[in-house]
C-alpha cells in the first residue's frame, strides 16, 4: 500500500471517527478490502467491526451496500454515521414505498456513500434498478452467520445475497463480518457467499474490559447490591421468564430505580417505547428476557446482570457481551442458585422443536441442549478462572488466571475431601436406582425430610455417615465430582447421578477449593473499585457526571441516543485530557471533525465552567 493511501486511511479515521489508531484486526481487514480482496472478519461484539467496512467505504470510489438483518441496528448505524458527517441511508420495511423510492433516487444521484439494506429487499425491482445504475464498490454482509443453516440464526433471505452480487455488471469486493462462528459456520459463510481468495481474520473471543462474576445466595439482595454499586449507570438485567421480568421490574420501580421492561408478551408499541426509553437513557436499567438485545448497539451498557442462569454458554456470552461495547470497564454478573438449573430444564422441555424433525434428530437436539445447560452450570459453580472457562469453552487457550473475575479475586481455602468423596461414591453404589444430587447429599448428611424416610433411605449404610458436613457443601462436592468426570448425570429434568469408570480409581487425596466467607465491603468502596475508568480521580469523576448531563441534554434536543453524541469512553478521555482548544479537543478519542463542529464548543464550555 502506498504511503499516500496509508496517510489517507489514518486521516479518514481521525476526521470522521476521531480515533488515532486501529484495534487488533481492523487494519488488516481494511487494507485487504482497499486492495480489492474479499474478507471474512470474525471478531467479538464490541471489537469494532463497523469501522472495518465503514472506513473503506469512505475511501472506495463508489457506493457500499451493507446487508444487515436488523432494522434497529441499521437505524443506529446510520444515525451514528450521519452524526460523524458521513452520508448514509437505510432501506427496510420501516420506510414507506415513497420514502424508499426517494432514497433510491438520492442513492443513484450519488448522495450516499453507504446504504444499509435488509436482505429481503435486495432482489426487488427497485433495488436492482438502483444497483444497475449505480457504481457499487463494495458489498458488506453484517451478521454473516445468518447465511449458515448450521447456525441458530439462519435467515433464508440471506441466500439472496449471492444472486444479488452475481447480477451486478462488475463484481464488487465482498466483506463478511460476524461475532459468532464455529468452524462449520465459518466454512459455510466462505462457501455460500462464494468469497474469492478471502482474507480471513479471527480475533480472540476475549473481551478484556469485561469483569465476570458469579454471585450465589439471595438473588434479590444480590441484585440490590449490584445496582447500588452501579448507581446512575446503564445496564441490563436478564430474567429467564416473563413473570420474573414483571416482578423484578416492579420491585425496582418501587425502589425508585429508573427501570423499564421488555419481553415478547408485551405489545409492539410498549416494547418499542421501553426500548427507546432505555436507549435514550431515560430509563437506563432494562429488565428483560432474552428476547431483548439482538440489534441493540448501546455502547454505554456498564453492567449485564443475569437474574437467572441462561441455558447455554453461547447465550450467556452473547448476552453478557452487550456490556461495555465502548471498551470501558463493564461488569457481567450471574446471580446463581441451584433452582436455576430446574428452570433451565423446564424451559428446554417446553422448547418447541421443528416439526419436520425425526424422533432421533429431536433426541439429539435435546441431548445437546441438556449438555449445554450442564456446561453452563459448571461455569456457575466452578472455582477456577471464569474468563478462562469461557475462552476454553469456545476453543481458545487462556492463562490460568485472568485476575479480573470474581474467582481470581476471591480467596479460596483448600480442604481435603477424600473421605467425603469416597462416601459419595459408596452411597451412589449402594442405591438401587439413580437419585439426584440433593437426595444423595440428604442421605449422607442424615436428613430427616419425609421424602427420604418414605423411600426408606434412612436404612442405608451411608445414611448420616457425613452428618457433620452441611448439605449445601455436600452438593458442592458432588458438583465438583461431576465436573471432574467421576460422576455423570442423566440429561433429563431429574439429573440422576451415576458413576463413571473413573470413579473406581479416585486418587488417594482429593483436595477441593471452597470460597472463603466474604468480608462485607462497604458499597461505596466497591463502587470505586468497579465503575468507570480507574484513571478518574474524584474531581474528574464529578466533571464526568457534568459532561454526562450535558450529553443527555444534547441527546434530548437532537433526538438521538446519548452514546451517539459521544461514548462514555470519549467523555472519560475528555476528563483526562481536559482539552482547552479546538485542536486539543480533536485529540480526544472519539471526537471527529463533524462532531466537533456540532458539539465541541459546548463541551469545551462545560469543561472550563467555573
Ligand atoms: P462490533 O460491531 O464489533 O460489535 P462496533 O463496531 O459497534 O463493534 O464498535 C464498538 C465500539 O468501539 C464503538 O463505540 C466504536 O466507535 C469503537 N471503536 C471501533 N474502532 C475503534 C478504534 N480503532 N479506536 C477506538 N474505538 C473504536
Amino acid at each position: 500500500m502506498s504511503r499516500n493511501t496509508a496517510d489517507h486511511k489514518y486521516g479518514t479515521l481521525k476526521k470522521y471517527f476521531g480515533y488515532d489508531g486501529f484495534r487488533p484486526g481492523q487494519e488488516e481487514l481494511i487494507d485487504a478490502l482497499l486492495a480489492g480482496r474479499d474478507v471474512l472478519g470474525i471478531m467479538p461484539t464490541g471489537a469494532g467491526k463497523s469501522i472495518c467496512y465503514q472506513l473503506p467505504a469512505l475511501l472506495l470510489p463508489g457506493i457500499t451496500v451493507v446487508i444487515s438483518p436488523l432494522i434497529s441496528l441499521m437505524k443506529d448505524q446510520v444515525r451514528a454515521l450521519n452524526e460523524a458527517g458521513v452520508h448514509a441511508a437505510y432501506i427496510n420495511s420501516s420506510l414507506s414505498e415513497n420514502q424508499i423510492r426517494r432514497a433510491m433516487e438520492y442513492a443513484c444521484a450519488g448522495r450516499y456513500k453507504i446504504i444499509y439494506v435488509a436482505p429481503e429487499r435486495l432482489l426487488t425491482p427497485l433495488f436492482l434498478d438502483f444497483a444497475h445504475r449505480a457504481s457499487i464498490s463494495m458489498v458488506t454482509v453484517d451478521e454473516a452467520h445468518c447465511i449458515s443453516q448450521w447456525g441458530q440464526d439462519f435467515r433464508p433471505s440471506y441466500l439472496n445475497i449471492v444472486d444479488f452480487v452475481e447480477q451486478l455488471q462488475v463484481r464488487p469486493v465482498v466483506g463478511a463480518f460476524t461475532a459468532t462462528a464455529t468452524t462449520q459456520v465459518r466454512d459455510d459463510i466462505l462457501c455460500v457467499l462464494n468469497l474469492q481468495d478471502p482474507k480471513v481474520m479471527v480475533t480472540g473471543f476475549d473481551r478484556e474490559n469485561l469483569y465476570f462474576e458469579v454471585r450465589t445466595g439471595n438473588k434479590d439482595q444480590n441484585l440490590r447490591d449490584c445496582l447500588r454499586e452501579h448507581e446512575g449507570e446503564s445496564g441490563i438485567i436478564y430474567c429467564a421468564t416473563r413473570k420474573n421480568v414483571g416482578t423484578v421490574c416492579t420491585s425496582l420501580l418501587m425502589d425508585d430505580i429508573p427501570a423499564t421492561r421488555y419481553h415478547a408478551g408485551l405489545s409492539p408499541e410498549e416494547r418499542q417505547a421501553n426500548q427507546d426509553a432505555f436507549i435514550f437513557d431515560e430509563r437506563p436499567v432494562m429488565v428483560a428476557t432474552n428476547a431483548f438485545g439482538m440489534g441493540i448497539d448501546k455502547s454505554n451498557v456498564r453492567f449485564v446482570i443475569h437474574y437467572n442462569m441462561p441455558q447455554s454458554m453461547e447465550n450467556y456470552y452473547q448476552e453478557a457481551g452487550r456490556a461495555g461495547r465502548d471498551g470501558e470497564r463493564a461488569d457481567c454478573i450471574l446471580l446463581y442458585s441451584p433452582q436455576d438449573v430446574r428452570i433451565g430444564q423446564f424451559l428446554l422441555e417446553e422448547k418447541e422443536l421443528r416439526e419436520d424433525m425425526t424422533y432421533e434428530e429431536a433426541q439429539a437436539v435435546r441431548e445437546r441442549d441438556a449438555q449445554r445447560l450442564k456446561q453452563m452450570t459448571f461455569y456457575a459453580t466452578t472455582h477456577d478462572c471464569l474468563r478462562g472457562y469461557i475462552l476454553n469453552y469456545f476453543g481458545e487457550k487462556a492463562p490460568r488466571r485472568c485476575e479480573n473475575c470474581s474467582n481470581c479475586l476471591q480467596e479460596f481455602v483448600e480442604e481435603d475431601v477424600t473421605d467425603i468423596c469416597i462416601d459419595i461414591i459408596r452411597c451412589i453404589k449402594e442405591l438401587k436406582r439413580g437419585y439426584g444430587a440433593g437426595t444423595v447429599a440428604g442421605i449422607l448428611h442424615g436428613s430427616r425430610v419425609s421424602k427420604l424416610l418414605d423411600w426408606g433411605l434412612d436404612q442405608l449404610e451411608s445414611y448420616g455417615c457425613q452428618a457433620e458436613v452441611s448439605e449445601p457443601r455436600l452438593k458442592e462436592i458432588i458438583q465438583e465430582l461431576i465436573a471432574q468426570g467421576y460422576l455423570t448425570t442423566t440429561p433429563d429434568k431429574y439429573a440422576l447421578l451415576g458413576l463413571t469408570s473413573q470413579a473406581e480409581t479416585i486418587p488417594p487425596r482429593m483436595i477441593m477449593k471452597f470460597s472463603k466467607p466474604k468480608e462485607k465491603v462497604p458499597a461505596k468502596t466497591k463502587k470505586k473499585r468497579k465503575s468507570q475508568s480507574s484513571e478518574l480521580d474524584s474531581a474528574s469523576w464529578q466533571l464526568f457526571e457534568r459532561l454526562r448531563a450535558l450529553r443527555l441534554k444534547i441527546a434530548g434536543e437532537q433526538r438521538v441516543p446519548p452514546y451517539i453524541v459521544f461514548t462514555d469512553k470519549t467523555l472519560t478521555d475528555m476528563c483526562i485530557k481536559k482539552p482547552a482548544t479546538r485542536e486539543e479537543m480533536l485529540e480526544v478519542s472519539g471526537v471527529g471533525e463533524a462532531k466537533y463542529r456540532k458539539y465541541g464548543e459546548r463541551f469545551l464550555e462545560e469543561l472550563w465552567k467555573k
